[in-house]
């Protein structure tokens, strides 16, 4: 299937994984274009809050055989600028679980190179699991590892998963006792703060309570939590398969009420978000209409909202370091180009608008030292921050 083919996932109603309720409230409704690597996709979101317990996720989401799917459709990791996590921050917490003679699974690992080749101090073995299991690839079969692991990690992956219990049941099964779970998500109390409400595959939303008595009821017991995770916007937690005692029941109060409240924040982020992009396509339009030279990197959710009702001409262009990335605009009539080939465009540039936040400071490095240029001020837009530039996203 071609780029420039849409491919609609369809949706499906999904009960709560934390109390199996389906008296939901339906907060905000969504639909997101993603480019993988052979085809487009049109990803529905119905973020919804269970009235129960508080449990925010996805419902309706997206059926399950059609995210395997969209799943096994390449991925999208490729980094030339910088690595997407801090491996300092895995490795201090890890440092506190090593295992010198045992066994540490990844699962889910998104360029997993340097990582392990830096955690391999703390453990004899290191395995790499994927998180999706028809995709071709060497992985193990976690379903093997039967009691045999020390420390099991999954970074940014959970959030992503749409039987959650069937996850941690599959990573309770793999260790051993005594054995730790290491699990970061993105933190829904943060929400308000950033735009992760907007990443369309997160089918979860998680506080440390709500995952905690989800995976309470797997069998772990939570040891420590940490909101110093190796992603902005997350938090880790570390859980315990216990030996024989079995987890006291405790009382737990309905997360609702601060879930509607952290998702009412996060649509307010949003909305200032779109103001802001609607001021700068003024402005891009502007400048163009006075033969001014524009140059957009990265090709983002972000690129693609700002681009929405802003036409092109050739004034203007789109650059991406991840080559692959050449046809994400094909549906758009816009060709992307890497860097390192425009860099006459950029000594002629009048505006830099960088489109991945995350990557701003990088990118204005490699710019410099590329081409001798220095965007700043009036000349730089960074799209995705808030008013102190901070980072949404
Ligand atoms: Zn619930």
């Amino acid at each position: 299937m071609p780029k420039n083919k849409i491919i609609h996932l369809q949706t499906e109603m999904r009960l709560c994984n934390c109390c199996g309720g389906s008296d939901l409230e339906l907060m905000w409704s969504n639909k997101s274009i993603i480019v993988k690597s052979s085809s487009t996709w049109e990803f529905p979101v119905n973020v919804s809050i269970c009235r129960n317990c508080g449990f925010c996720f996805s419902s309706p989401s997206p059926n399950s055989d059609d995210l395997m799917k969209y799943y096994g459709d390449g991925n999208t990791s490729y980094k030339e600028i910088s690595l997407p996590y801090s491996i300092e921050e895995r490795l201090r917490i890890l440092d506190k679980y090593k295992v010198p003679d045992g066994i540490f699974v990844e699962i889910g690992g998104d360029a997993p190179g340097e990582f392990h080749r830096r955690c391999s101090k703390y453990f004899n073995q290191l395995h790499s699991i994927e998180a999706t299991k028809d995709l071709k690839n060497k992985s193990i079969d976690i379903n093997t590892l039967n009691e045999s692991v020390d420390v099991i990690s999954h970074y940014d992956v959970l959030e992503h998963v749409l039987d959650i219990k069937q996850f941690l049941l599959n990573c309770f099964s793999a260790l051993k006792r005594g054995g730790v779970m290491i699990c970061e998500v993105p933190n829904l109390k943060l929400y308000p703060d950033n735009l992760l409400l907007q990443e369309p595959d997160h089918v979860n939303h998680f506080t440390i309570s709500s995952l905690n008595l989800i995976a309470e009821k797997i069998g772990f017991s939570l040891i420590d939590t940490d909101n110093n995770a190796s992603r902005p916007h997350g938090f880790v937690a570390i859980f315990k398969k216990e030996g024989v005692d079995i987890p006291c029941k405790k009382e737990y109060k309905n997360e609702f009420i601060e879930a509607r409240k952290y998702i009412a924040g996060a649509l307010k982020q949003i909305h200032n978000n779109d103001i802001h992009l609607t001021n700068l396509r003024k402005k891009m339009n502007q400048l163009t209409k006075d033969g001014k030279k524009i140059i957009l990197w990265g090709v983002t959710d972000l690129l693609r909202s700002l681009i929405k009702d802003y036409k092109f001409s050739d004034k203007a262009i789109v650059v991406d370091s991840d080559p692959r990335r050449k046809d994400d605009l094909i549906l758009d009539g816009i060709g992307v180009s890497q860097p390192i080939k425009c860099v006459e465009n950029f000594l002629q540039a009048d505006l830099l608008v960088i489109c991945a936040p995350r990557y701003a400071s990088d990118i204005l490095t490699w710019i410099e030292s590329n081409t001798g240029k220095i965007f700043k001020d009036a000349s730089l837009s960074i799209i995705g921050v808030n008013s102190h530039g901070k980072t949404l996203r």
